[in-house]
């Protein structure tokens, strides 16, 4: 399959706002206004959607696995509302101190992705974050990095640190529309 119209997204921050304290429930996952809508943009587009998420609240103990489930059960049903859907949610569970190869911004989630959708390469598919190390791990697999000032983008914009050559908008239906355009 071509890896030309597929796209990968961060979850916390570029979806849905993200916490300091983390995002544990279903009632604590609210959706960034217009991204599921950018979502569905993408899909009536013909992209191929993947999400590419670090939850390492779950390794820490603070939430369940099945509590993951249940917000991706939620977000499936708002993004159905409004005629979107993803193909695949890719999760590393691990607390940073596990020495896992999926937390980003190491690339594993990137691979499993790639190996999912038998993709020959994620050579220029957009990656879209909130943290530098969202981009890094899809740079290190040759994807195009997009910064999105929701979430955390706002203080990764002013560390100002790995942004050369990466495009920053103000949310993903800005980066959406301008990828589509
Ligand atoms: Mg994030
Ligand atoms: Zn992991």
């Amino acid at each position: 399959m071509s890896a030309q119209k597929w796209i990968i997204l961060d979850r916390d921050g570029v979806i849905n706002e993200d916490s300091d304290e983390y995002v544990k429930s279903a009632e604590e996952w609210i959706a960034i206004p217009g991204s599921l809508e950018a979502i569905a943009r993408l899909k009536q587009a013909g992209y191929g959607v993947a999400i590419a998420t670090n939850q390492s609240g779950i390794g820490r103990g603070l939430f369940s696995f099945e509590d993951f489930e249940t917000m991706c059960e939620k977000m499936d049903v708002m993004l159905d509302q409004v005629g979107g859907w993803v193909d695949g949610i890719f999760l590393c569970p691990h607390a940073p101190d596990e020495g896992c190869h999926c937390r980003k911004p190491l690339p594993g989630l990137f691979e499993q992705i790639q190996e999912a959708f038998e993709l020959n390469s994620l050579e220029g598919v957009p990656v879209i974050g909130d943290s530098l190390r969202d981009l890094q791990a899809g740079q290190a697999m040759g994807c195009t990095p997009i910064l999105v000032k929701t979430g955390k983008g706002e203080r990764t914009l002013k560390k100002g640190q790995g942004l050369e050559g990466v495009a920053v908008y103000d949310d993903l239906a800005e980066a959406v529309n301008a990828l589509l355009a």
